[in-house]
């Protein structure tokens, strides 16, 4: 492994977990509400184990090396629905810049595998409902602004898309069981979206 300091993917790695774990109990309480109360303790864990395995991925092997060791990372230390979706997220997102890429298209490929794994689609009340406009947003600014720039619309997107799951019921995972009564708090893995893509945003440059 190599110093942190100016590797970008780094700096967004670090920057989602240390969001994440500052929201756990936030998360966690939301998750008590509207499903079994893990998911805030859950993404922590995983967040605490990307903080101290992120210094010795690969220093330079690029981008995709680095988001494919982090998906190991999140895949052993993150457990319930959220531990296998956002493996399957950066290891998809490793695997389109691995082909290619862009940054957008990588985006757009982790979502579409988040997708395909938990058959979830947009208004199915869960993080898609964050992640899918936050990633069409990012594809169409992109051409048009700075990285930091689209990733902020993103993450707003991600915002409205979270605040929005709070008026519709579950149609998959936990909070499907709790129907109604999820009405009026939104789907916490949605709203732990918003707020990592939020602080990935902010740690780009431009
Ligand atoms: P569990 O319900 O197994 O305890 P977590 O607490 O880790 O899972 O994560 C709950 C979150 O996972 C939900 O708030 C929702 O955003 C997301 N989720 C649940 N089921 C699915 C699914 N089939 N596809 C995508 N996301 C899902
Ligand atoms: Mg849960
Ligand atoms: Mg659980």
């Amino acid at each position: 492994g190599t110093l942190n300091g100016d590797d970008p993917v780094r700096r967004a790695l670090e920057a989602a977990a240390e969001t994440l774990i500052s929201a756990r109990d936030e998360l966690t309480e939301l998750d008590r509400e509207v499903g079994d109360g893990d998911m805030g303790i859950s993404l922590a864990r995983g967040a605490a184990a990307v903080l101290a395995e992120c210094p010795a991925y690969p220093g330079d092997a690029g981008p995709a090396a680095v988001l494919r060791a982090a998906s190991a990372t999140v895949r052993r230390s993150v457990g319930g629905t959220s531990g296998p979706l956002y493996a399957v997220l950066l290891l998809r997102a490793a695997a389109s810049l691995e082909e290619g890429g862009d940054w957008a298209t990588a985006f757009r490929a982790a979502v579409a595998g988040v997708c395909e794994v938990g058959g979830a689609d947009v208004g199915d009340r869960t993080m898609v409902d964050a992640l899918a406009p936050a990633a069409e947003t990012f594809s169409a600014r992109l051409p048009y602004s700075s990285g930091r720039q689209a990733l902020t619309e993103a993450a707003e997107a991600a915002a409205t898309g979270a605040a929005a799951t709070a008026d519709i019921r579950a149609r998959l995972g936990r909070s499907s069981y709790l129907g109604d009564r999820v009405l009026g708090r939104p789907d916490p893995g949605a709203e732990a979206v918003a707020r990592w893509l939020a602080a990935v945003a902010h740690t780009l440059d431009g």
